[in-house]
């Protein structure tokens, strides 16, 4: 079996390329068509192969009151007045002290500008880390496939808490080559969310990136002599410094967002209703809001995201470049200079694909290409439900 060697970058664009030599050097490159949606959307893509209509993952929250772990928050129906953020705070973290045995990155999460009435409708769609056994009800991950096949394989970077990329990988040493070593750099997205990624604090840390990433694959070389070595990000980044309050909108409507069943998110909102006046009167103040538009079963077919119910909305309303949402989920947005998220369809929204081998015809690949192309480097079988397609130019006739 010929060892594989994979660098993932969160949120990488294609033209950051120029600051980084190492990666640049790369014979082989492409632009990475991302899914619609934020990370929880692209990594299950990445790890399974198959589009968010199969995988079923969309959005860090969804719609589930039999699942949440929030069934304490019910009694906030009748006590509004309690319902504040000081107490929004205290009371995420007396839940998480007995509930949270959740192990995905975001975990359970703060509702920061949710009332506390409607926290006990939702649920987390994450229960686990990528990479742990299972994270996928529907589908295995790479990470469940290679287990099984009893393919090792070596994560590298993907701890939270325990540094950055320099302490994670730079302190990294390949003691043992496993059939697939998988450096994992986050960095670049929250740097680009914080300083766009065109900043010059961003291009600093990408040269640094770079150097980290070059002295890895030396040190690889000189361990291993015949091995395929790709490199991929799961999205772009594009600035977003207009902000709309939604919760403005409403009033000027005569209305108040806090009536309705809703999560507001940097650039997304989306409602559950308990009538059909509730739903008329959300389309028509929405309809008025020419920043975005309600997303049709047209986008969800187009982007693969058509869903079995409405876990992730009744309605849900993308609000387009380079606006963002103030007062939602995650906070104020303040900070927030660059985001994602976006549609697919802009340049800037691409990530990347390189490689020293070459790769099959075309300006883009996609994230469901990941699976099949490490399984075919490591000699492996493709499962026949996988959306993607293996990248390896010379196995282009497999796919006509
Ligand atoms: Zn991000």
């Amino acid at each position: 079996m010929k060892p594989v060697l994979t660098f993932f970058f969160d949120a990488l664009k294609p033209e950051s390329l120029q600051y980084m030599p190492f990666l640049n050097s790369f014979a082989h490159k492409r632009r990475m068509k991302s899914e619609f949606g934020h990370s929880v959307t692209c990594h299950p893509s990445m790890y399974s192969g198959v589009h968010p209509d199969k995988h079923l993952q969309w959005f860090v929250w969804k719609y589930d009151p039999v699942g949440t772990p929030f069934k304490w928050a019910r009694v906030f129906k009748y006590l509004g007045l309690l319902d504040n953020l000081g107490s929004r705070y205290f009371l995420h973290k007396y839940t998480r002290q007995f509930r949270e045995k959740n192990t995905a990155w975001f975990g359970v999460p703060l509702l920061v500008n949710l009332p506390l009435k409607y926290w006990s409708y939702f649920n987390v769609v994450e229960d686990r880390a990528w990479d742990e056994v299972g994270y996928l009800k529907e589908y295995p991950t790479v990470f469940d496939v290679l287990r099984g096949y009893n393919v090792e394989f070596e994560i590298v970077g993907m701890t939270k808490g325990a540094g950055s990329e320099f302490t994670q990988i730079g302190g990294h040493e390949f003691t043992e080559i496993r059939p697939w070593t998988y450096f994992f750099l986050g960095s670049i997205d929250s740097y680009s969310h914080h300083h766009r990624q065109d900043g010059p604090e961003t291009i600093d840390r990408m040269r640094r990136l770079d150097q980290l990433v070059a002295a890895k694959y030396e040190a690889y070389s000189r361990r291993v002599s015949d091995f395929d070595v790709f490199v991929f990000s799961d999205h772009g980044h594009i600035p977003a410094e207009k902000r709309v309050d939604i919760h403005k909108v409403f009033r000027q409507h005569g209305q108040s967002l806090r009536r309705f069943i809703h999560l507001i998110e940097s650039n997304y909102a989306r409602f559950w209703f308990r009538n059909d006046k509730e739903r008329a009167t959300v389309e028509a103040i929405l309809e008025t809001l020419g920043e975005g538009f309600i997303l049709t079963d047209e986008h969800f077919q187009r982007y693969h995201l058509e869903m079995p119910d409405n876990r992730y909305g009744d309605l849900i309303f993308y609000l387009d470049v380079p606006y963002l949402f103030t007062k939602t989920i995650w906070g104020f947005s303040r900070k927030q200079k660059s985001m994602h998220g976006y549609l697919p369809d802009y340049p800037d929204s691409d990530g990347v694909f390189l490689s020293r081998r070459a790769l099959v015809e075309g300006p883009h690949v996609e994230l469901v290409d990941v699976l099949p192309t490490l399984l075919d480097s490591l000699g492996l079988p493709i499962p026949d439900y996988v959306d993607g397609r293996v990248l390896w130019q010379e196995k282009a006739s497999l796919y006509g």
